[in-house]
């Protein structure tokens, strides 16, 4: 398809942060175009990148934002959400005891089996291997022999968007790249 003819529905706005990098990786931060055009006529946005796609009404033409950053910087004092994603994400999509990164054999363990009254909780999921899983079975860390290779914990939104740059999404606007990968280019 070529970018050029994309319709604005199909045109989602990346935004940033007021430092310029996204507001969050996982879920990669998008507004729909309607969301990014009223932030723009809000001033609460600068445009940093558009679509050749544009918009009119009876008042006003424009290209839609692709690429918006906050003039207010946002801070990710809030907790993440316990999801089984957020876990994964969390435990960088590695099997925790034996360090596979397969990820169609990812599962979730509980560190104290919920039959020895293990919680759900950030504190006693992480992502094991379907084969560690199962060989650890019922039993406790100490009784398996198999301890998690980081202390499950919860997570900052700080320290999950962080984990996110490691796993960037597979589809991405070309003006998307420069802010989404700056960083990890850098890395020698
Ligand atoms: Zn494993």
């Amino acid at each position: 398809m070529n970018p050029a003819l994309r319709a604005p529905d199909a045109c989602p706005a990346l935004v940033l942060n007021a430092d310029f990098r996204p507001l969050s990786y996982f879920p990669l931060s998008l507004w729909c175009w309607q969301d990014a055009l009223k932030a723009v006529f809000l001033e609460r946005v600068e445009v940093v990148a558009q679509y050749k796609t544009r918009v009119r009404s009876p008042s006003f033409e424009m290209r839609l934002p692709s690429v918006v950053s906050l003039k207010t910087y946002v801070n990710h004092a809030r907790t993440p959400a316990f999801t089984r994603f957020n876990v994964f994400l969390r435990d960088s999509f590695t099997c925790q005891y034996c360090g596979s990164t397969a990820r169609d054999q990812l599962t979730f363990d509980h560190v104290v089996p919920r039959s020895r009254g293990g919680r759900t909780t950030w504190e006693n999921i992480v992502a094991a291997c379907s084969t560690c899983n199962i060989k650890k079975g019922g039993r406790t860390a100490d009784a398996a022999h198999m301890h998690p290779a980081r202390k499950p914990q919860r997570p900052t939104m700080f320290e999950l968007n962080e984990r996110g740059r490691a796993f960037p999404p597979h589809y991405l606007h070309e003006s998307w790249q420069d802010f989404l990968y700056w960083d990890s280019e850098l890395e020698p």
